[in-house]
């Protein structure tokens, strides 16, 4: 019998709650059992696809084409599995599929409520994406925190499901334990109350986990324990780590997988983490440093750097790095300072190599590429993804083919030289404003040229690589692109579309029009990112 896992978060967002989901499905993975992971985003937007990543965080694309939360490349890199689009779920998307089904008579004539009928669409999710991943545990994370309004239908599902199976379904809390400056000692006040939130909503916790900056001390198990009814055994210490692989670790260091079983009254398994903890272990003594900049533009909010834009291609050169014996030292570099001034371009010779990631729109596209520009003339190591790879041709275009304003069409419709322009079907949805999920998303094919660097990376002739774009290299200007010396090393077979471009007589200049970030693991780095790393650490 499946059994379900529901994750909830207590106090506040952003204190690692995909994170603890992904370690808590690697822990149970590592007793030999299947498991599936689900992440559930509260919000109206049917997928992530139409967030700002400055809000939200990046959006990362499943290989069967679904855009997700973050979470959902948490799970696949702690995993090391592709998680499929029925395990992402949002309140819109629920709601849209049961108006079309009451649309479609689907109701028999009777009253679709809001309770049950939202809940058991979400309990039907739940059961069908366990079903297919065939999995023996399902862990799903509720996203948001409790308490709030936004999320109380996916609270009521899970007591639906717990009240039809009572030994199949268990809560975990995961909460935050503030240590306020000014009192110098670590509060369980906020999780007292998460608790009593959850509990208005019919859920008792059975295991709490205890972010903080710190390991939770007895007096505040103790305290914790009695006061929110969780046996302090199962009160779980998670402390900040500088490497968030370390989390299944220390979970472990509680028991927290051989707790879960004992709920389950499912017979323990030998855990066999050996691999994950040795990765571990080399990582931390990592000393020499490699530094790698990132040239974007969702960086900012308010008065805040944040990360989570880019999360997948920190990963990923954090996998790669980490491959070749070296620690990363990631920098971010705002496109938009390169459009002021030119002069800023020297620091760029401080980095190992340089990265322009995706991006939509005109804000800092000149900067990109002045910097793709400088990359290319002085031997920096360049990799530039999906808006890399197409502002990399108009750079090209421009300085090397003399092919004066040249653009992309997202940018400058009327260009004379529409280097980087709309995939066909794409025009539709753009006249028609339909731009939520249409875009050329998911996994294709894409032929490697022998004797590239690509070639050099992949050590294939064909690999399917994940994509997130309506425009694409212009088929018109291939020739005069590769007369000029741009070298195409890697096609779409199917629709001879531009996957890969490259140069000669550079440690490394290589752009892609997929995201290979999404692909990579820690235990699997992505090739063409060890490729590039490895040209950084060179230089
Ligand atoms: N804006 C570009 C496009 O739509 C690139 C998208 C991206 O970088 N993911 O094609």
């Amino acid at each position: 019998m499946a059994k379900y896992i529901f994750v909830s978060g207590g106090v506040m967002s952003g204190i690692g709650k995909g994170v603890a989901v992904a370690s808590i499905a690697r822990i149970l993975k590592s007793r030999g059992f299947k498991v599936c992971a689900v992440k559930i985003d509260p919000y109206i937007n049917i997928d992530a696809g139409t967030m700002n990543p400055v809000e939200h965080g990046e959006v990362f694309v499943t290989e069967d084409g679904m855009e997700t939360d973050q979470d959902i490349g948490n799970y696949e890199r702690f995993l090391n599995e592709n998680i499929p689009r029925e395990n992402y779920m949002t309140t819109g998307s629920v709601y849209q599929a049961v108006i079309n089904k009451e649309r479609n008579l689907g109701y028999g004539g009777r009253c679709v409520q809001v309770v049950p009928d939202i809940p058991e669409e979400v309990i039907r999710r739940l059961k069908a994406a366990s079903a297919k991943s065939r999995s023996d545990f399902t862990v799903v994370e509720i996203g948001g925190t409790v308490g709030e309004y936004e999320n109380i239908l996916f609270l009521e599902a899970a007591r639906m499901m717990h009240l039809a199976r009572p030994l199949d379904v268990i809560f975990i809390l995961v909460s935050y334990l503030p240590v306020p400056k000014m009192i110098g000692e670590m509060k369980t006040k906020p999780t007292q109350h998460a608790v009593r939130a959850m509990n208005a909503t019919g859920i008792q916790p059975d295991i709490i986990i205890a972010r903080s900056s710190f390991p939770l001390d007895e007096p505040r198990k103790k305290r914790l324990s009695v006061f929110c009814n969780v046996s302090d055994r199962d009160i779980i210490s998670a402390p900040d780590v500088s490497n968030i692989y370390e989390v299944p670790v220390n979970f472990e260091k509680d028991n927290l997988g051989a707790i879960i079983l004992e709920k389950f009254r499912v017979k323990a398994r030998k855990q066999d983490m050996r691999e994950w903890r040795k990765l571990m272990s080399k990582v931390k003594g990592l000393k020499k440093v490699v530094k790698i900049g990132i040239v974007g533009k969702y960086f900012g909010s308010g008065s805040f750097q944040l990360a989570d834009s880019y999360i997948s291609v920190i990963e990923a050169i954090k996998h790669a790095a980490w491959n070749l014996w070296k620690t990363p030292e990631i920098s971010w570099l705002d496109a938009e300072i390169y459009e002021k001034s030119t002069g800023v371009l020297g620091h760029l010779k401080k980095y190992g190599g340089v990265i322009v990631p995706g991006g939509f729109g005109n804000r800092g596209v000149e900067g990109k590429i002045k910097v793709i520009e400088f990359c290319r003339k002085n031997k920096i190591p360049f990799l530039g993804l999906c808006y890399g790879l197409q502002l990399a041709v108009v750079e090209f275009a421009r300085n090397v083919c003399r092919l004066k304003g040249a653009h992309t069409t997202e940018v400058s419709s009327r260009t004379r030289y529409p280097v980087i322009d709309t995939l066909p079907e794409q025009l539709v949805n753009i006249s028609e404003k339909k731009m939520g999920g249409s875009m050329r998303l998911g996994a294709y094919s894409c032929e490697i040229l022998p004797g590239t660097c690509a070639q050099r990376a992949y050590k294939e002739k064909l690999v399917t690589e994940r994509h997130r774009h309506r425009y694409e290299v212009n088929n018109n200007f291939r020739e005069r692109l590769e007369k000029n010396g741009l070298v195409i090393s890697g096609l779409n077979p199917e629709r001879n579309l531009v996957e890969i471009i490259e140069l000669k007589n550079h440690p490394f200049f290589l752009g892609t029009q997929f995201h290979p970030e999404l692909k990579s693991r820690p235990e699997r780095p992505h090739p063409l990112f060890r490729e590039f790393l490895g040209a950084a650490i060179l230089r």
